[in-house]
């Protein structure tokens, strides 16, 4: 009888494990994800058509994505495809060498003015730059074209560049790319001060930076509660093996998000970037 009894407890906590387990993966199975940084242009167009990047999203619960490319040929492929569930933002960048020297390119102004007359575009990036180049005329009129167009802008870029663009157009949105170039608690904690109305930054390649110590640590989990409008997620497929590793990335993903409190987490992962980009207006999907 002991020994039966003794079965039938161990039966009755591993059902007990078991239903968790199933809870907490149903939890994160059904947590929708907003992706705000992603890029789908050049060797990835010939790697995934139009249906399998959106079955990549089907399968990770993406419902919709904010994308650039370069060229933009991939983007509008993917908007066509999917119009409901994909932000284009517009790159100015014809090859991946422009990225280093538009700044100083004249010609991107008659080109970006162009490609806005299809007018899909909600905002412009991803734009590198960083403190060295911040006085360039071609970033000022960049600026100025996006507030003239109510368009936001995407930035890679140090907090230098971020303090140029605000001074020069305080209302500006700026979507700052990868938790920034120094992605520190105290120091961003700093910048969202300085700019406590329209700065949204994205945490998009820092997933393994923060599981440094196999959980989100606590003066991050800290960050995300005090600005928990203003972080967003994002996987950022740099290049094709990101498209082919997705999966994973959004593992990590849900990995530090589950270690904040639901409300903040959901905020991270859908909320605000909906909220910004989408908006209350529109039905939900
Ligand atoms: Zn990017």
């Amino acid at each position: 009888m002991p020994c039966f009894n003794q079965s039938f407890n161990w039966i009755k906590q591993a059902c007990l494990v078991c239903v968790l387990v199933g809870f907490a993966s149903i939890a994160s199975a059904q947590q929708p994800l907003f992706d705000s940084h992603l890029h789908y242009g050049g060797e990835d167009v010939k790697a995934y058509s139009p249906k399998q990047v959106i079955e990549i999203f089907d399968r990770n619960q993406v419902e919709y994505a904010l994308v650039s490319s370069t060229p933009n040929d991939g983007t509008e492929a993917l908007y066509e495809y999917a119009p409901k569930r994909i932000i284009p933002f517009l790159g100015l960048y014809r090859t991946l060498i422009d990225k280093r020297y538009w700044m100083f390119d004249k010609s991107v102004i008659p080109r970006l003015e162009k490609a806005l007359e299809s007018g899909i575009y909600r905002g412009i990036g991803e734009l590198h730059i960083f403190a060295k180049d911040r006085k360039s005329p071609v970033l000022k009129r960049v600026v100025d074209i996006a507030v003239e167009r109510n368009l936001m802008l995407q930035v890679h870029g140090d907090a230098a560049i971020l303090d140029e663009i605000f001074s020069q157009a305080p209302n500006v949105t700026i979507l700052w790319a990868h938790l920034g170039t120094r992605p520190d608690p105290d120091f961003l904690r700093a910048v969202l001060k300085r700019h406590p109305n329209n700065l949204y930054i994205d945490t998009s390649v820092r997933d393994k930076q923060l599981l440094q110590t196999g959980t989100l640590a606590p003066e991050w989990k800290d960050l995300f509660i005090d600005y928990q409008d203003r972080f967003m997620i994002a996987v950022d497929t740099f290049s094709v093996n990101r498209w082919n590793t997705f999966d994973s990335v959004v593992a990590d993903i849900h990995r530090w998000l589950n270690d904040l409190p639901p409300e903040v987490s959901k905020k991270l992962a859908y909320d605000n970037a909906y909220n910004l980009l989408i908006g209350s207006s529109e039905t939900k999907k």
